[in-house]
């Protein structure tokens, strides 16, 4: 722009850095993704609004006994509860790789505590992050987002509608940053012969506590029989907790000959392998949908029709057509999130700031576009579009170099493999429990 004003002659001269911009963002949800993005839109500058629709920050982390009164969270008109925590709940990650690259996560006070700390605790965390860097004056509480549409198509303005118990409100913005969250709108099984299958049937979203497993007793049963579809963190936890109770929990995994063939009107559930066993309850430990009900941009950004992916979105952050004033915070799966969500964040607010530039919306979607080539030549299903595993390192090393800052930590990134190793060795059920890392003392956290 300088050289075309000023000519070529000069403009080597003439041409000073742009200034750093300050713009007015709003920020949708207040969990972990959300508060990470505030700060550092701050941080950068920029003036923030967070919409939060409950009244507490947290998101997932804040913990709610409640569950949906349609177990498989079908019904369009029920009352969505949030979280899908389950009481038991540990994390998955040890404390060094659930902290925020320069606020800790309590692990040099906790060395003699649990590793995977209980929800209650990073829910504190997240409190004490949101506290010590001033969010929580930032968010607007029992306020939900219900509309975000541009302006005008090909303008830098939002248009962000928000309801709250007193008032609605339409307020226009600079940029939108969504970090409303991936794990609260179940998918469910498909399974044949379920119409006429008359036994229970939940999602893990609805399950907190075993306790509710005790009462399905039919007459010749002591305890009940449960099915859990699903082996990832949420099916391997809950069937544990289940056994406690139950008289049989069956896991049916995908990977194996135990995957649910039919069911039938008799209660039966036949498995691939022939064999089949009455049960009184299948528990759908089978992910969630990716949904952005508030979200209209003419088609610009969607979802697939089985909420597996959301797309075009560069890096998993910015919708080609629609950068820089519209981006994603907390999209990927299977990674290091919270410092993963913070990346991202730092990346919006200097792209917002002007100090990085992204690619051109060719060169965007032409990447995007190379990304789903790979996935499928490699016969990954669309389903894990965002997951970052085993590509984890190369994403956030990537991000980081966007702003010039250094890679993850060598040791945070020794520590992430070696849990995986631990967990293949012992199996899922103990890693927790009988990891050991021996370089702790390299950490910087
Ligand atoms: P969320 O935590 O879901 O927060 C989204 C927020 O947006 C919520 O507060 C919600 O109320 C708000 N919101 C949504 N829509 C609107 C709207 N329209 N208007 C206003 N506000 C809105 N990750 C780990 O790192 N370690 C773990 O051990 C781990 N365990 C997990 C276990 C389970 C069972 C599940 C389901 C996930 C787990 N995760 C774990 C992933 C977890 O989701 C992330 O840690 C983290 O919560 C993601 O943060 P987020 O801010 O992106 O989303």
């Amino acid at each position: 722009k300088c050289a075309r004003e000023v000519g070529y002659a000069k403009y080597r001269d003439l041409w000073s850095p742009p200034m750093a911009e300050s713009r007015r963002v709003a920020v949708i949800g207040a969990g972990p993704s959300g508060l990470v993005t505030a700060r550092e839109l701050q941080r950068e500058g920029h003036r923030v609004v967070v919409f939060e629709k409950s009244n507490q920050l947290g998101g997932l982390w804040a913990y709610n006994p409640r569950v949906e009164t349609d177990l498989l969270s079908l019904n369009p008109n029920r009352e969505i509860v949030h979280s899908s925590l389950y009481k038991s709940l540990r994390t998955n990650l040890p404390r060094q790789l659930m902290s925020f690259s320069d606020y800790s996560f309590g692990c040099a006070e906790n060395v003699n505590r649990l590793n995977f700390p209980e929800h209650e605790e990073v829910l504190k965390f997240l409190n004490e992050f949101a506290n010590d860097f001033g969010i929580n004056e930032l968010i607007r509480f029992n306020t939900e987002v219900v509309r975000v549409a541009p302006v005008e198509f090909g303008g830098n303005r939002w248009l962000v509608e928000s309801k709250s118990e007193e008032l609605s409100s339409e307020e226009v913005f600079d940029s939108v940053v969504i970090c409303n969250g991936h794990y609260t709108v179940p998918r469910v099984a498909n399974i044949p012969g379920i119409k006429n299958w008359p036994g229970k049937q939940i999602h893990s979203h609805n399950y907190r506590v075993p306790e509710p497993f005790k009462d399905q007793a039919r007459p010749l049963y002591t305890f009940c029989t449960v099915v859990v579809i699903g082996d990832g963190s949420s099916g391997l936890d809950i069937c544990r907790d289940i056994a406690t109770v139950a008289k049989q929990v069956h896991l049916s995994t995908r990977s194996s000959e135990i995957e649910i063939d039919h069911v039938d009107e008799s209660g039966e559930v036949t498995f691939l392998d022939g064999s089949s066993i009455h049960v009184d309850i299948i528990l759908h430990c089978t992910g969630y949908k990716y949904d952005f009900p508030f979200l209209e941009t003419n088609g610009i950004v969607s979802v697939d029709d089985e909420g597996r992916a959301v797309g075009p979105l560069y890096k998993h952050v910015f919708p080609p057509k629609l950068s820089p004033c519209l981006s994603f915070v907390g999209i990927p799966s299977q990674g290091i999130i919270f410092l993963g969500s913070e990346l991202q964040a730092k990346w919006i607010a200097q792209v917002l700031s002007g100090k990085v530039l992204l690619p051109s919306e060719d060169d965007m979607l032409a990447d995007v576009e190379d990304h789903n080539r790979q996935l499928e030549e490699a016969g990954i299903p669309k389903r894990h579009t965002h997951r970052l595993h085993p590509h984890v390192m190369e994403y956030m090393d990537w991000i980081a170099a966007q702003m010039g800052m250094p890679s993850l930590d060598a040791g945070l990134k020794e520590m992430y493999w070696s849990i995986y190793k631990c967990a293949g060795e012992v199996g899922y059920a103990k890693y927790r429990d009988l990891w050991v890392f021996d370089n702790l003392a390299k950490l910087s956290l």
